[in-house]
């Protein structure tokens, strides 16, 4: 790799974030009323999990992306696994997601006692892909009333989790078509896809529930948090009841009618969830300028920028390319982290760490060819970010 274009790298990430010295990944902006809320939650006394911004948070991220019900949750690790129990994930049960995703899918199973099975992803959207699982489902499993056995395990099962990896919506109609034919709830992971639609839907409209998280390096951010979306108003019901530990209503006594967890998400939280939320269509616009920027760089270098499928729309959470080899992405990574712009390998592959050695998968070598290329640059909005006046035509 040409020494050249790894300097007009470093100028032009400098040129896009003038007032950053070390210039992150993705690091959250504060411009709007985060301080004001979170000290009106503090004077209020209501800093825990009671408190009028978590309703309000749940409201406002349900009619953004479109959802009848929301449940917010203290991160998106637990989302999912809320998620994957209300939908009967149970021990040894198994459930088929994808092998380039980060951690939290495969802990959130792992905690349902439940294991994963690796099916590979397209090399257009990174996220699973639905010829994969079709293909793995149609040679690996039989159904025996109504349920769908692993043949090879002869487990059962019991949902399908795919993930829109940085934002980019993957394939989900047809995943959820395949999903529908089989009979196989389908959980998405949307802790990266807040703001990404296919076609008009917002993604996770797809399965029976989705995900968010608002971890810190998220498009937006309570600290730590995350939110359950679905269309499904008993399953919003029994997420919020069971995260609250399943405490039945009463004036004063404590009744808990099944095994619950305290998952609920804290007001004061909930008080910056607020104020962030307000400003989403801010950042969508100018992170997606920051991704135009991007583009024409790569372009003029003949780079592959990542892009989304045609008519999906990504909200250009974090920003990638595709490198033409390992050592390629191995220089890039040392020339770019050395010189303080912090830029990022896709994640390790969960059927290569210790504890997913032993999953059943498919080969997955459209996986293993992304691992190899894939970086992600400098994404955050722009420090010098000031409230954009929104345009219509521009969202
Ligand atoms: C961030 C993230 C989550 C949830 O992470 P938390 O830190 O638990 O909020 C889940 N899945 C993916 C793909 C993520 O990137």
């Amino acid at each position: 790799m040409q020494l050249n274009f790894k300097k007009s790298f470093i100028s032009f990430a400098r040129d896009l974030y003038k007032d950053e010295l070390k210039i992150d990944l993705h690091r959250p902006v504060f411009e709007g009323n985060e301080g004001r809320y979170i000290l009106e939650a503090i004077k209020s006394n209501y800093v825990s999990s009671v408190g009028k911004r978590v309703d309000e948070f749940e409201e406002k991220v349900a009619k953004f992306t479109g959802f009848r019900h929301a449940v917010a949750v203290v991160n998106g690790t637990s989302a999912l696994h809320i998620s994957l129990q209300l939908i009967d994930v149970k021990p040894n049960d198994e459930v088929i997601t994808q092998a380039l995703t980060f951690i939290a899918p495969c802990n959130a199973i792992s905690y349902c006692g439940a294991k994963p099975i690796f099916v590979d992803v397209d090399k257009e959207t990174m996220g699973m892909s639905p010829k994969a699982l079709s293909s793995f489902l149609n040679k690996n499993t039989k159904k025996i009333s109504g349920k769908v056995i692993n043949k090879s395990t002869g487990r059962e099962i019991k949902a399908c989790l795919p993930m829109h990896t940085f934002g980019f919506p993957c394939d989900i109609e047809e995943i959820s078509a395949i999903c529908k034919k089989w009979h196989i709830p389908l959980v998405e992971d949307c802790a990266e896809s807040l703001g990404s639609f296919v076609k008009t839907k917002h993604t996770g409209k797809f399965g029976k529930l989705a995900t968010l998280s608002f971890n810190g390096n998220k498009i937006i951010t309570t600290g730590g948090g995350g939110m359950i979306i679905t269309d499904d108003k008993d399953l919003a019901k029994k997420a919020k009841h069971i995260t609250t530990t399943s405490k039945v209503p009463h004036p004063y006594e404590f009744i808990h009618d099944e095994i619950g967890y305290n998952y609920r998400l804290p007001n004061l939280n909930a008080a910056m969830g607020c104020a962030q939320i307000e400003k989403l269509d801010d950042f969508l616009i100018s992170k997606k300028r920051i991704s135009e920027q991007w583009e024409s760089f790569f372009n003029e270098n003949s780079v592959d920028f990542f892009k989304p499928l045609k008519d999906f729309k990504s909200n250009n959470w974090l920003n990638a390319i595709i490198l033409k080899s390992k050592k390629e992405k191995e220089e890039f990574l040392n020339y770019t982290n050395d010189n303080d712009v912090m830029t990022r390998p896709i994640w390790t592959l969960m059927n290569d760490l210790n504890m997913y050695a032993d999953s059943q998968h498919d080969g997955l070598k459209n996986s293993y060819w992304l691992q190899e290329r894939v970086v992600n640059i400098p994404s955050s909005v722009p420090n010098s970010f000031q409230s954009i006046k929104i345009k219509n035509e521009e969202l």
